[in-house]
């Protein structure tokens, strides 16, 4: 693991939209449905939108229909930080990039074999590296 990124908000706001900006950098959750991978189904390797790091692989991407793309797994427990989160009354597991600290959405232990886990992330912030046959 390289040192973690740190920039100012001034810096992540130049440098994604606003929508991706109010998701990873001020923890909102897009609407269901409505963001650009929850029913997406090319090969290819989820990165941070804010920093390229690799996060989730769609080997492990599944339909848990919730209208936010659901993984079981990421790519290395180390890529995926977890953190407690108490907010909207609610005791929830809030996932974030290690490398640069953006919110990706939560986990849940409702996901289907063979981790049993649900990655619920949110589209505005995954970048997807779609591979080339
Ligand atoms: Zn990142």
């Amino acid at each position: 693991m390289t040192d973690k990124i740190i920039k100012t908000p001034e810096q992540w706001q130049q440098s994604l939209t606003d929508e991706q900006f109010r998701v990873t950098r001020q923890a909102h959750t897009e609407r269901p449905f409505t963001g650009i991978y929850w029913d997406e189904t090319s090969a290819g390797s989820y990165r941070c939108i804010c920093c390229k790091t690799p996060l989730f692989s769609s080997e492990t991407k599944f339909d848990a229909g919730c209208g936010w793309p659901s993984f079981y797994a990421s790519v290395d427990k180390a890529a995926v930080l977890e953190k407690r989160d108490i907010s909207h009354g609610m005791v929830r597991t809030e996932v974030v990039c290690a490398q640069c600290d953006a919110h990706l959405g939560h986990l849940f232990d409702d996901g289907p074999e063979p981790s049993g886990l649900r990655y619920c992330i949110n589209s505005a912030s995954l970048d997807l590296a779609k591979e080339t046959l």
